[in-house]
């Protein structure tokens, strides 16, 4: 057995109960920490100070981080504000996030409409849940509909990275249907820069190495709604900084490049970016490991990945069973959802790892740092470590 077995073995011993709770509250204060800049979105300035503050953080950890740029375009909804008129009563403020959600690829919009349930010129089209959105964009466009409004049950942000000819707001599906409609929305389209942050710990083995990643962007600002992205993917940021950390005071077996991904939340473009132009050769990788929405755990571990690269799965599950930390598992197959992706397209094996459990909060206002449970961090991150030492 290799000394590198025994030393993770050795560290797979329960650590004392004191130690696992300082780990969670250093987590809980990263994840709060990066929750402070507005969203993290880009086109705001909160994907750059996340930035900045991670580069300092990497810095106070003995790291050299190296920051790539890349440039992204994104649509951003700048100022919101809707009233609406029900039956009798006066105007009434909706809130963006509570009662309404813009679509992320609404284009500038003011004036007021009378609310309709068909499709006439002119009208706010309050559109009936059983219709598609497709025919909905079709019908709306033909009759010169001025904007859709969408019934839905629960409110989710995204992002966009040109307009629609039509706002789309989605509305909380127990809202009355208003009589009329006032909207103010301005939104802009724009061309900005984007940053990947890499810090490398050299391993004894520097001609081989693991990618573990986790991005760092969320969806920023609407009007006045912030989506916070604790969980995602502040939540998984934490766990990076904790094993950039850790391995610090370590020599890791095998070179680790430690990747806070940007424009995930755009598509990826932060992993694809540096798949592209890699700072290590791809083919010396090892794997790569995905952490995102990392805050909770009680209900187990979800990897995507893991059902369509059996081998690889094999590799990392054994390590957990040597631990003998026997959380529930669901291995699911590939999918273009997080940034191990454009790894797996180059044909580095990598997976990406959820935690599940929580209250569900995602994409939305309520996604905040004070609702982290970190049911499964300090496990699962014993895990991972052992997964760097393994031969
Ligand atoms: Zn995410």
């Amino acid at each position: 057995m290799s000394r590198w077995v025994l030393a993770w073995l050795a560290w797979g011993v329960a650590q004392p109960l004191s130690d696992s709770l300082a780990q969670v509250r250093q987590l809980q204060r990263e994840a709060q920490q990066l929750c402070r800049f507005a969203g993290r979105g880009h086109g705001d300035t909160g994907a750059k100070q996340a930035l900045r503050y991670l580069q300092r953080r990497f810095r106070q950890l003995g790291y050299a981080p190296q920051i790539d740029t890349f440039w992204v375009q994104v649509h951003r909804i700048r100022r919101i504000r809707v009233q609406v008129r029900e039956a009798e009563d006066g105007w009434n403020a909706w809130r963006v996030g509570v009662d309404y959600l813009p679509a992320a690829d609404a284009p500038s919009l003011s004036g007021e409409w009378p609310v309709d349930t068909l499709p006439r010129q002119g009208c706010a089209w309050w559109v009936s849940p059983e219709t598609p959105l497709r025919e909905a964009l079709k019908h709306a466009q033909k009759a010169g509909v001025t904007l859709l409004l969408l019934p839905k049950e629960r409110l989710m942000g995204s992002t966009a990275q040109t307009a629609a000819p039509l706002p789309i707001l989605y509305v909380q599906a127990n809202r009355a249907r208003p009589t009329a409609l006032r909207l103010h929305l301005k939104a802009q389209t724009l061309s900005t820069p984007a940053f990947n942050l890499s810090a490398l710990r050299t391993g004894s083995r520097a001609d081989s190495a693991w990618v573990v990643g986790a991005h760092y962007d969320h969806l920023g600002r609407m009007g006045s709604l912030t989506f916070w992205g604790a969980n995602d993917n502040a939540s998984g940021i934490a766990m990076l900084l904790a094993l950039a950390a850790q391995l610090r005071k370590e020599e890791p077996p095998y070179s680790v490049w430690f990747v806070a991904f940007g424009a995930e939340e755009l598509g990826l473009m932060g992993s694809q970016d540096w798949v592209q132009a890699p700072p290590y050769p791809l083919r010396q990788l090892r794997g790569m490991i995905n952490l995102d929405l990392m805050g909770f755990g009680e209900k187990g571990v979800a990897v995507v990945g893991a059902a369509d690269q059996p081998a690889f799965w094999k590799r990392l599950d054994s390590v957990r069973v040597a631990l003998g930390w026997d959380p529930p598992l669901l291995l699911r197959p590939n999918a273009p959802n997080s940034d191990h992706f454009p790894f797996t397209q180059r044909g580095v094996p990598a997976v990406f790892f959820y935690l599940q459990g929580g209250p569900g909060y995602y994409h939305d206002g309520y996604d905040r740092p004070e609702t982290l449970t970190w049911a499964a961090a300090v496990p699962f991150l014993r895990w991972v470590r052992a997964v760097l030492y393994s031969p």
